[in-house]
């Protein structure tokens, strides 16, 4: 019996432009890359680590070393095995997704499935947003160029100068805009005023208006608004979304707050149960992780897996949207390839 061979690294995610949103700017995120080696297969995880985020390279790298799956063998449960990690220690949401991400890489090499089979998930094309972040006028009538392959344009929002820069691109594209405050805005009459605004301008969603903790003045702006209002910031996992559900319209899932793929799922069906919206998110990350999460795509109403894109050092050939589109591939596992480097 051939036991897992489990290694990772840390890795720095090269910002092809500096990003900027309402509270933070940064050119690098920090990253971690997990190998699990199973008789001559490997699956690829990623845990990516955006600095406003609690984990670093240091706390994941200390969490991974706590795993052992040395009972591990092709016919091990694969949610039996997540739940134990899971269990290890509270937190530590994107270590968990790294490992989460390559078992199903591996898991899906073992039995010859592509991940969106094993969920038995329809496989469809979507389209994805590109995201704009906080930037000069000039910058942002540039990456509007960019993003030209695009049908959605995401943009970072939150500061005082929000309307200008609706009316800014509006100079250019009348594309649908998701609209990402990041908790910016402070006062409620001033974003109910600026939501009705933005829906005469085509804006389809707010994203996080208030900070994650202001539940009263979220679910008095979702009552009001014209537009679906959706939780980032304020929901991490399955567990949040009976906390949140009567103060938003939708939540945005990404795998490095749900711990990976398989909450993920399981945040789409409850969120549906709970009449809430669902969006498909992402951090600054390789291949790797969006090829993963594109596997959910199709089961979700937005995406916005753009987070490879934004990076000039990725380390695998996967899903990548460079003509906004998002379909997962039939390879095996998550249908990557490592680049030789
Ligand atoms: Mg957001």
């Amino acid at each position: 019996m051939s036991n897992i061979k489990l290694s990772w690294y840390p890795y720095t995610l090269k910002l092809k432009h500096p990003f900027t949103i309402s509270n933070n700017s940064r050119t690098t995120t920090p990253d971690v890359l997990v190998e699990m080696e199973y008789e001559g297969m490997i699956g690829y995880g990623e845990a990516s680590l955006p600095p406003y985020l609690k984990e670093t390279q240091k706390s994941v790298q200390s969490f991974l070393t706590q795993i052992d799956l040395s009972s591990f063998d092709d016919k091990t449960d694969l949610s039996s095995v997540l739940s134990g990690i899971d269990n290890l220690s509270p937190g530590n949401n994107a270590a968990k997704a790294s490992i989460d991400i390559a078992l199903h890489d591996l898991v899906g090499k073992i039995k010859q499935l592509p991940v969106y089979k094993m969920y038995e998930i329809p496989k469809r094309e979507v389209l994805t947003s590109c995201t704009i972040g906080i930037d000069s006028t000039e910058m942002i009538l540039n990456k509007l160029k960019e993003a030209d392959n695009f049908s959605y344009i995401k943009v970072k929002l939150g500061t005082d100068d929000d309307r200008k820069l609706i009316n800014t691109i509006r100079t250019e594209t009348d594309k649908p805009i998701f609209a990402d405050i990041n908790q910016g805005w402070k006062n409620r009459e001033e974003a109910l005023e600026l939501t009705q605004s933005f829906h005469e301008n085509n804006v389809l969603l707010i994203e996080q208006p208030f900070r994650k903790s202001n539940y009263k003045d979220t679910a008095w702006l979702t009552a009001r608004s014209p537009i679906p209002i959706i939780a980032d910031e304020a929901v991490q996992r399955l567990s949040d979304l009976d906390n949140i559900k009567d103060a938003y319209s939708g939540i945005n899932i990404k795998l490095m707050k749900s711990t990976g793929i398989s909450e993920a799922y399981k945040m789409i069906i409850r969120a549906r149960q709970l009449n809430l919206k669902v969006m498909l998110g992402c951090m600054t990350e390789t291949s790797c992780a969006i090829s993963a999460a594109a596997h959910l795509s199709s089961l979700a109403d937005w995406v916005d897996l753009d987070g490879n894109i934004l990076i000039n050092n990725d380390l695998f050939n996967g899903v990548k949207a460079t003509r906004g589109k998002i379909i997962p591939n039939d390879l095996p596992g998550l249908g990557i390839n490592k680049i030789a480097v």
